[in-house]
């Protein structure tokens, strides 16, 4: 089955979900489901099996989450639904998902289980009682073989991210498990991609499935030019402030997001950065709704953050950017949110902002639009501080070319004469006092030195042109902002950094505050601490990529001026905050390699050179 934008119902409420479901899906401002819940949700409901093919990003969580929570029975805590996942990560976000969508459902419990975790903490849960286990599947077939988990009561079964599971060596765990689960349980399997073990599992163990895959059905050539950002979450705001800054002739843009609370919340963060915003959701009403089209049409406002739905037919000929700040769900909606510029024959600029783990959607978008997507990097704080001087400066001299000035001279002389300060520092006490509510440096601007002398633009004066009497000289903190100091070069090029010697001895795990989900590589982590507190490369460990963190074997016992140096060094604009782990804190996450149960060959291989996530290890 192919879905496409058009038969995409309007609303949750069509889909057959009950009140307690519908109101959570309100909470978290979800508008409309994505194309893959809005093909799985209904034959979820009805009982039957299904094979859904869909990557992270389609909404696939809630496409099984939601079916499965309306079919719990609240009065008993037994298990009543598995859900299968590779990772305990996914396990966490999989049941913090199902708690949030069953926030209206009191009593209701899910519990993650997985490798890592203590065996007492989990056995203690468990006994407990709760209607929905979230495991990987080395971990809940150890409970099923303890008997500290019983699946008699199993209703539906899910394996989420069933290739995943395969490639990471788990796939006779899952069939073991799907044979010591109750025949006449739901099953509903979701995996990226279909080899042909996972279609044999389906095949054995699911039955008459539904197959649902989504994928776009068209491409289309597009004249817009696409760029894309590679960003984590926590870094999307300021890249996008950045970006709309240095970006070339932009005149208005629409900013598509998932939800309408994040309609709201962007736009009011982007109205308190000084931008003229409003937000465009499927809540207003189609009078307000037409305010907000005419105030862009007028320029009244320059940028709407809108979700899928209610930028639907959205014409207006000064769009410039569409920014596709969270990634659409398919091609299909892509296409049609970068259909919102290039109008009146205009060329138009899409820019997509994409998590590493989103990245595969760059594919998928560069084949249905045949065209290349080109890489943007966040622009420093030295790039924006130049286009905003250039911008400043463009200013300054289209006020001398149009405006009568006469009385201003006279006032400058005045001063010169009166006060015995040359006209260059009243022209900078000037400039500080036009910027003041916006400054031309952005603060960390000084550690950026502008990548060459092209990219500073020429009508910046030379950092001695304003250097000032040291007795007026302000601190760092006060510099106005339209002094530019000499841009100096970063802290780690001008100052060599004393090299450290270590009895050759024993590592310590030491913890740094950068993961996964910041983007960070082992070797800038390896760069970061061999470049600034001196520790020779021979002296560094394993490294252990975490989601939100990472372990780090350096010499145990580290003197505490280098420990204090290592908090503070910065990776990708994350203070590591170096700290000694505790004994046992450090976790191996990886997933405990089984042998397949007796008298069963594996018919997975690992293919040479795979290297799975969790594997890791330093690069160099
Ligand atoms: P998933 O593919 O399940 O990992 O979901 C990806 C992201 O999309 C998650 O952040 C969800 O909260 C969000 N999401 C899922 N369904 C919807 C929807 N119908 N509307 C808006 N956001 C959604």
């Amino acid at each position: 089955m192919t879905t496409s934008q058009e038969n995409i119902p309007t609303g949750f409420d069509t889909l057959g979900l009950a009140q307690p479901l519908l109101k959570a899906l309100a909470d978290v401002g979800y508008e409309t489901p994505s194309p893959i819940q809005a093909a799985c949700i209904p034959p979820l409901l009805a009982g039957h099996d299904l094979l859904g093919e869909a990557q992270t990003g389609t909404g696939k969580t809630a496409a099984f989450a939601l079916p499965l929570l309306q079919k719990i029975d609240l009065k008993r805590a037994v298990p009543q639904a598995l859900i299968l996942t590779p990772t305990r990560e996914l396990a966490i976000q999989v049941a913090e998902a199902l708690q949030k969508y069953a926030h209206h459902m009191p009593g209701f419990h899910v519990l993650p289980i997985y490798g890592g975790q203590s065996m007492v903490v989990q056995l203690r849960a468990l006994s407990r009682g709760t209607h929905v286990i979230v495991g990987t599947p080395g971990r809940v077939m150890d409970h099923l073989e303890r008997k500290s988990l019983v699946l008699d009561k199993l209703q539906m079964l899910v394996l989420d991210e069933a290739d995943e599971m395969l490639r990471m060596g788990f796939i006779d765990d899952v069939k073991w498990i799907l044979e010591h689960t109750p025949a006449e349980r739901q099953t509903a399997l979701f995996s990226a991609t279909m080899p042909d073990v996972i279609r044999r599992v389906a095949r054995e163990h699911l039955r008459e499935p539904q197959e649902i895959k989504i994928r776009s059905a068209t491409s289309t050539v597009v004249t817009t030019s696409q760029s894309y950002c590679q960003t984590h979450t926590g870094q999307k705001l300021e890249a996008l402030t950045r970006i709309l800054e240095v970006e070339d002739d932009f005149d208005a843009a629409i900013i598509f997001v998932r939800t309408k609370t994040a309609t709201v919340e962007l736009a009011d963060k982007l109205e308190a950065r000084g931008y003229s915003v409003a937000a465009l959701n499927g809540d207003l009403t189609q009078g307000l709704r037409e305010q907000v089209i005419e105030r862009l049409k007028a320029g009244t406002i320059d940028i709407v953050v809108a979700t899928d739905v209610a930028a639907r037919g959205l014409d207006v000929a000064r769009i410039s950017h569409v920014i596709n700040y969270d990634v659409p769900y398919d091609t299909e909606a892509y296409v049609h949110r970068i259909g919102r510029t290039g109008r009146a024959g205009r060329t138009g600029r899409a820019i997509l902002f994409l998590a590493p783990r989103e990245m595969y959607m760059l594919k998928l978008i560069e084949r249905a639009t045949k065209q290349k997507i080109t890489a943007l990097t966040m622009p420093t704080p030295g790039e924006v501080a130049n286009r905003r001087v250039a911008q400043f400066t463009q200013q300054v001299v289209d006020i001398i070319k149009t405006e009568k000035l006469d009385f201003f001279f006279d006032v400058v002389r005045r001063m010169e004469g009166e006060q015995d300060i040359a006209a260059r520092e009243i022209a900078a006490a000037l400039a500080w006092l036009a910027t003041r509510e916006r400054p031309l440096q952005m603060p960390g601007a000084n550690d950026h030195a502008p990548r060459d002398a092209a990219s500073t633009p020429a009508a910046v004066p030379s950092a001695s042109t304003f250097e000032r009497k040291p007795a007026r000289a302000k601190s760092d903190e006060s510099t106005p902002a339209a002094e530019p100091r000499r841009e100096r070069p970063a802290a780690r090029s001008d100052t060599p950094v004393q090299q450290r010697t270590f009895v050759p001895g024993t590592l310590a795990r030491y913890r740094i505050e950068i993961g996964r989900n910041q983007g960070v590589l082992p070797k800038e982590i390896v760069g970061a601490i061999a470049n600034e507190a001196g520790i020779a490369g021979k002296d560094i460990g394993q490294i252990n990529l975490f989601d939100d963190y990472s372990s780090v074997e350096l010499p145990a016992n580290l003197p505490a001026d280098l420990m204090d140096i290592l908090r503070r060094i910065r990776v990708r604009q994350f203070a590591l905050k170096t700290r000694a782990m505790e004994p046992g804190e450090f976790v191996d996450t990886r997933p405990p390699r089984r042998a397949p149960p007796a008298g069963k060959k594996p018919d997975w291989k690992k293919p040479a050179g795979a290297k799975p996530e969790w594997k890791a290890k330093r690069e160099r």
